[in-house]
């Protein structure tokens, strides 16, 4: 397994400074190469967060394509940072600018198990906490199975061809996880921000959902309303929605179709410390066969 030569802290900065946008950079994985149309189509995916999200910050990625196995389309590492939870949530309820963050700020519980939060450095960034400047926040891996075959860029009415995978769409879906869109449930690692807003369904007043197998909701006002479900990782790893609403966290994409950005994943970006404009309108995508999954795996800063 590689190793992302990450060496990131957690230190005090001030405020944030003038409203700029997202940046997401991206450069070949070391030893790696990307043709236009690959460059183009990972591009277009990092357009499409950055007309959503607003913070001033600048997201390092790095990418490339190698065979991930018979039904994996991408996989992204993400550099994982921790700070106390009381830090984080300060952090969280400074940076609150969406009715949505008023209401999650509102609804944080208390205290978490372990006491601390890991954040992607992406994440950590957003929410206003000092990483060393130059370090790569993620590696994104797409597989080069022919099996699978990526169309780079969509088709003139927008769409993709039967048998094709839409690049664009998996790479919004990695970088969302870059971004932050992931949890530790059934790891042994502490919560993320978004297992904050995890709770145990349909009996959200048992508390926050943490296990293996158990049903999960999305909930950003303390598990009264679920938004949504999350998968529950016994199949479906639990860094991604259920899948039974169409959206780009969902854990997997058909051939065919395209999947990208819908309100419900701006919504648990927000939440977690994003700061977002106007979201994309949801995409009309429906799972059916020739699913193929989309993985993430985790690298942690070594102390
Ligand atoms: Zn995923």
């Amino acid at each position: 397994m590689s190793r992302l030569p990450l060496l990131l802290a957690i230190g005090a900065i001030g405020l944030a400074g003038p409203a700029h946008a997202l940046t997401i950079t991206f450069d070949p994985i070391a030893g790696d190469s990307l043709t236009g149309a690959e460059s183009q189509a990972f591009g277009a995916a990092a357009a499409a967060w950055e007309s959503v999200l607003t913070d001033p910050v600048t997201v390092s990625i790095a990418i490339g394509f190698r065979d991930l196995g018979s039904n994996i389309l991408g996989q992204t590492s993400i550099a994982e940072v921790t700070a106390p939870y009381s830090s984080v949530a300060a952090r969280l309820a400074l940076d609150a600018t969406s009715a949505a963050d008023a209401t999650a700020v509102a609804h944080l519980p208390a205290a978490v198990p372990g006491g601390s939060i890991a954040m992607t450095s992406a994440d950590a960034r957003a929410i206003g906490f000092a990483t060393p400047a130059g370090a790569i926040d993620a590696q994104i891996e797409f597989t080069s199975n022919p099996a699978l075959p990526f169309q780079t860029s969509r088709n003139a009415g927008g769409g993709i061809s039967a048998g094709m995978f839409d690049l664009i769409g998996v790479a919004e879906h990695e970088i969302g996880h870059a971004l932050g869109f992931v949890s530790n449930v059934g790891s042994d690692a502490a919560y993320t921000p978004l297992d904050l807003f995890r709770y145990q369904s349909p009996t959200p007043a048992a508390g926050l959902s943490h296990q293996i197998g158990e049903a999960a909701s999305f909930s950003i006002d303390g598990g009264q309303t679920s938004l949504a479900t999350f998968a529950d990782g016994n199949f479906y790893q639990p860094s991604h929605w259920s899948g039974s609403v169409p959206a780009l966290m969902d854990p997997a994409l058909a051939s065919g179709t395209v999947q990208t950005i819908t309100p419900l994943d701006v919504t648990a970006l927000d939440v977690i410390g994003w700061d977002t404009s106007v979201p994309e309108p949801a995409a009309a995508a429906l799972l059916a066969p020739g699913l193929a999954l989309l993985a993430l795996t985790r690298r942690r800063r070594r102390a």
